[in-house]
């Protein structure tokens, strides 16, 4: 993907899904978010954030994939899905029966559970499927995955100082939303936490 998409995507995540997530932590659901964009000219769809709160499946993809089929007639593959962080199990499933052929995602497995304190990923995996350090299919018949921090340091382009200014940016803003999330969820009736 070029620069321009990229620049794009930070902006949406910046400006769009970032705050609509602070919103969906300070009643109590995890930082979780995602949404689609239209591939032939990159404009914003849908988004949506985990709302977990209300229904433990409410993950921020299933609840963009919720968004997105509202819009009548539109076929999946015209677009473009981007996760804030790497697809969980059921989410990858999700994805796949709606009929994408692609998605793309900022944080890994890794730091979900390490940064972000969320080990379900990462053991569901494991305990359910028997796969080890996430190692599901990253591209196969149904659809390709992209991490975007890799793709975006593979880029060769003289503005690429900026997406990694943004970047940071937006690392920052969801260790903030990490820590409310975090602080708050004792209280909380989401089965994993
Ligand atoms: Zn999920």
């Amino acid at each position: 993907m070029s620069y321009k998409k990229y620049n794009k995507i930070l902006d949406i995540f910046l400006n769009n899904l970032i705050p609509e997530t602070k919103i969906s932590v300070s009643k109590g659901n995890k930082i979780f978010g995602a949404f689609v964009l239209k591939k032939i000219d990159l404009s914003l769809v849908v988004t949506g954030t985990n709302n977990e709160t209300e229904n433990p499946l409410y993950h921020g993809e299933i609840s963009t994939i919720l968004n997105f089929f509202k819009l009548r007639n539109l076929n999946p593959k015209d677009y473009l899905f981007i996760s804030s962080h790497e697809p969980c199990s059921l989410c990858l499933s999700a994805i796949t029966w709606s009929g994408f052929d692609n998605f793309y995602y900022l944080f890994h497995y890794k730091e979900t559970e390490s940064i972000f304190n969320i080990p379900h990923d990462l053991k569901i995996l494991k305990e359910v499927f028997k796969i080890e350090q996430g190692k599901y299919s990253k591209n196969n018949s149904y659809w390709e995955s992209y991490s975007i921090i890799e793709d975006i340091k593979e880029l060769q382009n003289s503005e690429n100082d900026k997406l990694l200014t943004k970047i940071k940016e937006i690392n920052k803003l969801y260790g903030d939303l990490s820590r409310n999330y975090q602080s708050a969820k004792i209280s909380s009736y989401i089965p994993l936490k």
